[in-house]
C-alpha cells in the first residue's frame, strides 16, 4: 500500500488582522495552547517524517488552509489545546469520512492512554447548514481532523503538557496513531 501524503499544522499563532493569537491561554495566563500546540506538533511531524505547517506561527487560518490546499496531501491533521472546562482529548473529523474516523479514533485513543488522560472520542461538529462547523476540517482539500490534545484551561491536563517531555510524549502518541490509521491497510 502507497503511503498517504501527510502534513500536520500547528492552531494559531496569527489571527486574521495579522496579531498574535495565542489562542486558549491557562488560567495563570502563563501558557499559550498555540505554544504548546507547535512543540507537540513537531514532535509528531518529526516521528512521521511529514510536513509541518505554520510551526512559526506566520499563517493565520485561512493562509493555514491555504498551505494545506496547495500541498496535495492525502490527509491534514489541525494541532491545539481545548478550553471551556473539561478534561481529556478529542479528536473531529470530516463528516461521513471513513478514514477521518478511523484516524480520529485511533489518535484518541493512543493520546488518552499514553498521557493517562479521558478519552472523549472521535467527534463530528457541525454548523447550522449542516457543513462541518471548522474550517480548517470544512475548506481543506485533503481528509482532515482537528486535535483537540487535551484542555489548557485544566490543572491535571495541562501539567502533563506543561514539559517537553510531556509534549514529546503527546506528539509521538500523535504519530503512532496516524502511522497505524493511514499507514498499514487502511482504505481509502
Ligand atoms: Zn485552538
Amino acid at each position: 500500500m502507497e503511503k498517504k501524503k501527510i502534513c500536520l499544522c500547528v492552531g494559531h499563532g496569527k489571527n486574521a488582522w495579522g496579531r498574535y493569537d495565542p489562542g486558549a491561554v491557562s488560567k495563570d495566563q502563563k501558557y499559550h495552547e498555540h505554544r504548546i500546540a507547535k512543540k507537540i506538533a513537531k514532535y509528531a511531524a518529526d516521528y512521521l517524517g511529514c510536513d509541518l505547517i505554520n510551526h512559526d506561527g506566520s499563517l493565520c487560518l485561512s493562509e493555514r488552509i491555504k498551505a494545506v490546499n496547495a500541498g496535495s496531501y492525502d490527509f491534514a491533521a489541525d494541532i491545539h489545546l481545548n478550553a471551556g472546562g473539561g478534561t481529556g482529548t478529542e479528536v473531529y473529523y470530516y463528516h461521513g469520512s471513513p478514514t477521518g474516523k478511523r484516524a480520529a479514533e485511533e489518535i484518541c485513543r493512543s493520546i488518552s492512554e499514553t498521557m493517562g488522560v479521558k478519552n472523549r472520542g472521535a467527534k463530528v461538529r457541525l454548523n447550522s447548514s449542516g457543513r462541518d462547523y471548522f474550517g480548517f476540517i470544512r475548506q481543506t482539500k485533503p481528509c482532515a481532523v482537528l486535535i483537540e490534545t487535551v484542555f489548557i484551561d485544566c490543572e491535571s491536563d495541562l501539567a502533563k503538557v506543561k514539559t517537553e517531555e510531556g509534549c514529546k510524549k503527546c506528539g509521538i502518541a500523535i504519530g503512532k496513531a496516524l502511522e497505524k490509521a493511514l499507514y498499514t491497510g487502511a482504505k481509502k
